[in-house]
């Protein structure tokens, strides 16, 4: 999925606008709170190991990100969980990006805790907001998005969101994607639409 050419800890920060909602939404939390639980790290740090950040870089955004932890916590608490999911740990499992599926499926989030699939997450109420908050503002997208999440369509909103964040609001427009299956698709998508 690798679509950024040597990306380092710092080009993350440049790419945040292509990043889809769940990816915004963990990039967000992690900027206000300089700290991301368990599952919502596991799922970042795959999503940037998906971008193609070596576990160096990957282990420096982390250590940056977490700016009020001093060095001996992190390496402590985070360092190793991050190299574990590089497969530089443990059994040495090189642990795949999670695509859309793994997201909206498994270890759904409890109370307090952010990762998952927005799509799937969120409630109405919170889900109008936040698309609000992403610039859609014209009512009957919003309404399109919450009626294809009320009907358990989550990718399918997802790529309506990609199209009409991104202008494509022709069927015919050659630019169209199929159904978003995977985070780093999407990030791939609208980095190459920029270029176009
Ligand atoms: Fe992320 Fe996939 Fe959900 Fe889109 S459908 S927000 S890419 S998990």
């Amino acid at each position: 999925y690798s679509v950024v050419d040597d990306p380092t800890s710092d080009s993350v920060h440049q790419l945040v606008e292509h990043f889809p909602l769940c990816m915004q939404h963990l990039y967000q939390n992690l900027c206000e709170n300089l700290h991301l639980k368990h599952f919502a790290r596991i799922q970042f740090n795959l999503f940037l190991k998906g971008i193609g950040l070596t576990v160096d870089e990957a282990l420096a955004f982390w250590k940056k990100s977490f700016s009020n932890i001093d060095d001996a916590k992190f390496q402590k608490d985070y360092a190793y969980n991050i190299r574990h999911n590089y497969g530089a740990e443990g059994k040495r499992q090189d642990y795949k990006p999670l695509n859309c599926m793994s997201i909206i499926t498994k270890q759904r989030p409890n109370t307090g805790q952010i990762h998952g699939c927005p799509f799937r997450e969120f409630s109405p109420t919170n889900l109008r907001s936040k698309l609000v908050q992403m610039g859609v503002r014209n009512e009957e997208h919003i309404r399109e998005i919450l009626s294809l999440t009320d009907r358990e369509h989550y990718q399918v909103a997802c790529t309506k969101y990609f199209e009409i964040t991104k202008g494509l609001l022709d069927d015919n427009d050659e630019n169209m994607i199929e159904t978003i299956e995977h985070p780093n698709e999407y990030l791939k998508a609208s980095i190459s639409l920029k270029k176009n």
